[in-house]
């Protein structure tokens, strides 16, 4: 085996990532070496990329979180991951176990976490080290391509969904068609959840009503507010995954009396919220972090049984900084995936 990989590095904010050799990482107690088949790119990485939020993370920096691939080499204490087993390495890289969140099963709101791709090296990268406790085993069914957005995208629409409290028959908005919301129509068709889409690209309003969407709406022409109203009398929830803070503001109108809105999408900015209308319509607003390994698996098993599947446009990894600027444009399909072995 070489001792040398390759990787897209980050040097700076708002530069593009550069292709570099890099040593190889050993494993050390706990921890596991998978060899990287496919990454997805989430707009988290766009946003990290080009310094758009407050907390920014040391560089130079191997982006990814989306990664799948296989174990091949175990460090030591490592009994339940096998050399040759198919793993997805996820955003939660590791979280500290003892801290109340920990303690309940809600270990993606650890304060002690550490992140792949962003506090950790990420899986832009042909080999990554991950913690063997935190890496999910995919199902025999799902291809590496297939199972990589889901370990980001599709678990974070999926626990919105759970986190919307909407049951089979009611009615969910989805704010945004990329790659959250083309999984989040998905899953929550699969729940038996009515859904209407909202975009201002036909495309994908078009994709929308393929996956399975009842409704769709195009907020570059209409006001989602009074169309939502007008044909569903308002949405039980809506689950906003936009990557621009405008977006976000008309999404509490879409709502009826006791509905919830589930903020995924994550532009740098904020949003009024109109307090008697709040008050008065008994509304919930919730922010939803990802999820924890248990929603990770169950999502990955709605894809399993075929139930989800995640549309993907795939780019070599020497091409990653020209999936970014589709990425920007909107021109993405589902989610970009990297091909990396
Ligand atoms: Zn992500
Ligand atoms: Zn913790």
């Amino acid at each position: 085996m070489t001792h040398t990989m390759r990787a897209a590095v980050l040097h700076s904010f708002g530069e593009p990532l550069m292709l570099e050799e890099r040593p190889i990482p050993e494993p050390g107690p706990g921890q596991v070496v998978v060899r990287i088949v496919a990454s997805g790119i989430c707009y988290t990485d766009l946003h990290i990329a080009r310094g758009d939020w407050p907390g920014k993370p040391p560089l130079p920096l191997i982006l990814g979180h989306e990664g799948t691939g296989e174990v091949i080499e175990l460090g030591s204490g490592v009994t339940h991951l096998k050399k040759g087993e198919r793993v997805g390495i996820p955003w939660l890289y590791t979280s500290c176990g003892q801290c109340d969140y920990c303690l309940e099963g809600r270990e993606n709101l650890c304060p002690h976490q550490q992140n792949t791709g962003f506090s950790v090296p990420g899986t832009y990268a042909e080999y990554v080290l991950a913690e063997a406790a935190y890496v999910v085993h995919l199902p025999n069914n799902l291809d590496y391509y297939e199972a990589a957005p889901l370990l980001c995208a599709g678990v974070t629409s999926y626990t919105a969904l759970k986190e919307a409290e909407v049951h089979a028959g009611q009615w969910v908005a989805v704010v945004g068609i990329g790659g959250l919301g083309h999984l989040a129509i998905q899953y929550a068709h699969a729940m038996g959840v009515h859904v209407a889409a909202l975009d201002i690209s036909e495309e994908k309003l078009l994709l929308a009503h393929e996956l399975g969407a009842e409704v769709t709406i195009n907020t570059h022409y209409q006001n989602p507010v009074a169309r939502i109203q007008h044909l569903i009398s308002g949405a039980h929830a809506v689950i906003v995954t936009a990557a621009t803070a405008d977006a976000f503001t008309k999404t509490i109108g879409m709502l009826r009396r006791g509905g919830t809105c589930v903020l995924l999408g994550l532009p740098p900015g904020d949003f009024a919220i109109p307090i008697i209308d709040a008050v008065l319509h008994h509304i919930t607003v919730r922010g939803s972090l990802v999820g924890t390994r248990k929603d990770l698996r169950e999502a990955l098993h709605f894809a399993a049984e075929g139930k989800v599947k995640a549309m993907t446009d795939i780019y070599p990894l020497e091409d990653v900084n020209y999936a970014f600027t589709q990425l920007a444009q909107g021109h993405i399909h589902g989610r970009a995936v990297l091909r990396i072995a």
